[in-house]
């Protein structure tokens, strides 16, 4: 990958570019992976490499790459009204179009719409609304929000602190512990063997009632929880169990926040997983990324009718809901989601996902034969396989093996862009994807893991 060319994109990024997630002392000489070309499932690099692109960009590019009708929508409405203020009672016409299409499709009552620029804003803005929601229902101590070790929930200052993966800590300080606790993560490869799910089940559920009695539950006011966690190890939680932390949330007038950044648009087979598939209906709904499959930055925090209704009350003290992004409802990302979600409507994308899912699914199992694979799981278009130094305990490799890194290289040496996360490897390819692709990742897959059998 290395360019000494001082010129080129290479040596312009590595010595100016400060990369998110990034170590720094391998960076600073290695660089990076320059990609400059991107079409339907490739993308190429600046080194003339086609790859298949397994993680539809970072869990986001839902209709492919570089999309003539996506550009086009784009460009028209840049050209009719790219920008105008969107404070008070001024708006524009994609911001009411999209307001309005999700409205009439994500679960339940939510109706109300509050747009960001991503995902991590989208959870900022949705523990603000929590808070003030309760301030204006005249509930003040009613501010705890509990999330879940592993999760994964964003960047900024509070969406890193909800954020329960420890290595992204690390020595950032911290400004939400005195309101934003963890329980465990829903995480079924590392449940005792010999504990049946329905008990491992019971047992997050009493840990998250016990949380909240400790807490005390006149404290607590919502619960954060991706209907299957992502950046944490694609963890798909025992059955019954969201509804299950639903039903506990609802006995304590708690708030059931989902962040279905990855999860929404498709990547499950529907609009929303959290309804469709677990069977609840959250009270504050998180997403961004596939909302425009990535062609523009958008975030988008829906509310129900009843929060809706508690905030827009009159306020006490005289004052307006004061809070708002200067690119909230952007014109062109709000056409970049309506075209977005044409395209997965036409080209019936949802039944294509569901049914390459269930594919890829089934043939990856044939992964877990390989002596250093744990766990191959997933649902849908999202999927990890676990790199174990041994099988039987489920012990981790040395730090220093760097297992992950090298089935990475290897993959793409071989013309496929996976992601290691450590030493597990996660997958969400764009859901335009067919069989023979899906059986492409998972053969480059075992070459490359099986190339590190030894
Ligand atoms: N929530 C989840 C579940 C995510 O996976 C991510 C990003 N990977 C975020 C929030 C943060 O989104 P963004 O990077 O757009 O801020």
């Amino acid at each position: 990958m290395k360019n000494p060319d001082a010129n080129s994109a290479w040596a312009k990024d590595r010595d100016h570019v400060l990369h998110p997630y990034t170590d720094f002392t391998t960076f600073k000489e290695e660089g990076s992976q320059v990609i400059e070309g991107a079409k339907g499932m490739y993308v190429t690099d600046t080194e003339g490499r086609r790859l298949l692109d397994g993680i539809a960009g970072l869990w986001c590019v839902n209709v492919g790459h570089g999309r003539r009708e996506m550009a086009d929508a784009i460009s028209e409405q840049v050209l009719k009204m790219q920008y105008y203020n969107p404070f008070g009672h001024s708006s524009n016409v994609p911001a009411a179009e999209l307001g309005y299409w999700l409205a009439s499709h994500a679960p339940g009552n939510l109706n109300h719409v509050y747009y960001t620029t991503g995902g991590s804003t989208a959870n900022d803005a949705a523990i603000r609304l929590v808070h003030y929601y309760f301030t204006m229902k005249g509930q003040h101590r009613k501010k705890k929000i509990i999330s879940r070790n592993d999760a994964y929930h964003g960047a900024t200052y509070v969406a890193a602190e909800l954020t329960g993966i420890q290595a992204t800590k690390n020595s950032f300080d911290k400004v939400g512990e005195h309101f934003i606790n963890h329980v465990s993560a829903a995480n079924m490869y590392a449940k005792p063997d010999d504990m049946s799910e329905d008990a491992y089940c019971d047992f997050l559920v009493a840990e998250f009632e016990n949380r909240i009695q400790q807490l005390g539950p006149d404290n607590c006011a919502a619960f954060i929880a991706e209907p299957i966690m992502g950046a944490g190890g694609v963890l798909v939680a025992p059955k019954g169990y969201h509804r299950r932390m639903w039903e506990v949330c609802k006995r304590h007038d708690m708030l059931y926040i989902a962040d279905e950044v990855v999860t929404a648009f498709g990547r499950l087979g529907e609009w929303f997983a959290s309804e469709a598939l677990f069977d609840y209906q959250p009270d504050i709904l998180v997403s961004a990324k596939g909302v425009t499959s990535g062609y523009i930055p958008l975030g988008i925090t829906m509310i129900s009718d009843e929060i809706y209704e508690v905030i827009s009350r009159p306020q006490c003290e005289g004052g307006v809901f004061s809070m708002g992004l200067t690119y909230f409802g952007h014109p062109v990302a709000c056409t970049a989601a309506l075209k977005n979600i044409e395209i997965i409507e036409n080209e019936g994308l949802l039944q294509n996902a569901r049914d390459v899912g269930a594919h890829f699914q089934q043939t990856a199992q044939a992964l877990k034969e390989l002596p250093i694979v744990g766990d191959v799981r997933g649902y849908g278009l999202m999927m990890a396989v676990d790199l174990v130094a041994d099988k039987a305990t489920k012990a981790s490799f040395p730090v220093t093996t760097g297992m992950g890194g090298k089935v990475f290289k290897k993959c793409v040496e071989s013309g496929v862009i996976v992601r290691p996360v450590g030493d597990r490897i996660v997958l969400s390819p764009p859901i335009i994807i067919n069989k023979e692709e899906c059986d492409t990742i998972v053969s480059t897959l075992e070459s490359a893991i099986g190339n590190e059998c030894g």
